[in-house]
């Protein structure tokens, strides 16, 4: 299938952080796809901005390693003639000026953060104060944000002291996924789902993120933050909320984000007993990559691994249990929302039939598509038995290589902001809201002063996290790879 492309107009986009990690794995390779796709027009202009003291021709050095080398010389060459590099260190006052020279006042200029957030604050401010932001500027702030309410409330302020929220776009990769749209495409364009999405029918839902890699290379980061911030505030947070949303007036950005933030509201505090925390222990024998040693703390209680129990309050939802288990190094790199449905009122059949729910399972990774598992009978002579079947549907099948994963959430962001259009991307309420409701559940364990549970890494998790699910009669999904 031919996806239809549709040009930006020129733009300017300045990479702050343009050496780093996230630029180079993903931001530029995802912007040479969108030119390669005749996306971007050949008159746009991407200016990479860090410390190191690069000339343009070293930058375009350093980006052409990171491009898919398959690629036709002449689209690379083409590429890297749009990019430029500046150096500026964001705590001093030199190279704004020659940062401004660059760009041009009639396109939009968007400003991607992709440094770390003790930094946000002050690029804003420098901005402002080099004259650098106008009606035409957009940034573009990576996660985390915020490590707790308190200093998401502080970065949320120091941006809107110099640009208006129309001009923030803070990104969540997940939210760009071809699938997640295709959750919102799959609720609201069919008459099937939507009238059995509530309570009534829908016995609980399961949302899964599982990751195979543990945390090396993030250690620092990863024991100061632990799965519920690093992933379940935000990532499987949005994704609970497009799931129990109530669909929007219209697609727009603002009456997507109000129903979001209505969910997040109506979230219950979660119960110690609905939460389980674990620990990955080694793997190998000389036991150096248990997440202890990993991050150099015999005594880290930071979990690699959260799941939790929690219900969403309203009218819509009101007796139906949201399971949500993330963490890593886990058996399988997974993620997944299952919509599990209730049992049919009477089993017509007898019991030596059995009984099978339906089961929508939508997936983000690593094979994005939906399967919805029907019950039919089992083929065959033997009297009546039931089995279930997956009708499925991969979308790397069904709409061809362009339903790649990964590359494309960013792919379609950078895209969004230089078109913007803010609906795939956290307004500052929903952010304040769901540090609102992860706060306390940080706070109470830390008060109880809980350990979290060692797991063997390549398991499923800690035991305790089926135990939440069996005491209520339930289990989870298994995670395939
Ligand atoms: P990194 O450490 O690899 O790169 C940081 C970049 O910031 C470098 O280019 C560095 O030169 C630049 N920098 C540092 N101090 C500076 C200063 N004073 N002035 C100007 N530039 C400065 O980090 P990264 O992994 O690329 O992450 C960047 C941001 O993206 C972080 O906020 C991180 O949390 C977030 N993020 C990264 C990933 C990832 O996969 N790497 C994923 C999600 C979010």
């Amino acid at each position: 299938m031919v996806s239809r492309v549709i040009p930006v107009d020129p733009f300017d986009l300045v990479i702050f952080g343009g050496t780093g990690d996230l630029a180079k794995r993903k931001i530029l390779p995802a912007l040479f796809r969108r030119f390669c796709a005749g996306q971007i027009p050949r008159e746009a202009r991407i200016i990479g901005v860090a410390r190191s003291e690069l000339t343009d021709a070293d930058y375009r050095d350093l980006i052409a390693k990171t491009l898919d080398g398959t690629s036709d010389k002449s689209q690379i060459d083409a590429f890297l003639n749009c990019v430029r590099y500046v150096p500026i260190d964001a705590h001093r006052t030199d190279g704004w000026a020659r940062l401004n020279d660059f760009l041009s006042p009639e396109r939009v200029r968007a400003f991607y953060f992709s440094v770390a957030p003790h930094l946000f604050g002050e690029l804003a401010q420098r901005l402002h104060d080099h004259g650098l932001a106008n009606d035409l500027t957009r940034i573009v702030v990576e996660k985390p944000f915020g490590h707790d309410l308190e200093s998401a409330n502080a970065l949320n302020a120091a941006l809107a002291a110099h640009f208006d929220e129309s001009q923030i776009y803070r990104i969540d990769h997940y939210l760009g996924k071809e699938t997640v749209q295709n959750l919102m495409a799959v609720r609201f364009g069919n008459m099937l789902f939507e009238p059995l999405w509530n309570s009534q029918y829908v016995d609980h839902i399961q949302i899964t993120v599982a990751e195979t890699i543990g945390v090396a290379g993030r250690e620092a980061y990863y024991d100061y933050a632990g799965a519920m911030r690093d992933m379940v505030q935000n990532h499987l947070m949005q994704l609970l909320c497009l799931i129990a949303m109530e669909p929007p007036a219209k697609f727009d950005p603002d009456a997507v984000r109000d129903e979001k933030l209505k969910v997040i509201r109506a979230l219950d505090p979660v119960e110690p007993y609905h939460i389980v925390r674990g620990q990955y222990e080694a793997a190998n024998e000389d036991m150096q990559d248990g997440y202890r040693a990993q991050v150099g703390k015999p005594r880290s209680t930071t979990e690699s691994y959260v799941a939790l129990k929690c219900h969403v309050s309203n009218w819509r939802w009101a007796g139906t249990p949201f399971y949500l288990r993330t963490g890593k190094r886990l058996v399988a790199r997974s993620s997944v929302i299952n919509v599990v449905f209730k049992n049919t009122p009477h089993a017509i059949f007898g019991p030596e039939a059995g009984r099978h729910a339906n089961v929508l399972s939508i997936r983000l990774q690593p094979d994005e598509g939906i399967t919805l598992k029907v019950t039919i009978k089992e083929p065959g002579p033997g009297g009546m038995r039931l089995i279930d079947v997956p009708l499925d549907m991969s979308f790397a099948e069904a709409l061809g290589s362009g339903a790649n994963e990964a590359g494309d959430a960013y792919e379609r962001l950078i895209m969004d902001v230089i078109r913007g259009n803010q609906t795939l991307f956290m307004r500052g309420d929903e952010v304040k809201a769901a540090w609102g409701w992860t706060d306390p559940v940080i706070a109470g364990w830390q008060a109880r002063g809980e350990v979290p549970k060692p797991y063997a890494s390549g398991s499923i998790g800690p035991g305790d996290a089926d135990e939440l699910m069996r005491r209520d009669g339930r289990r989870w999904q298994g995670i395939k790879p």
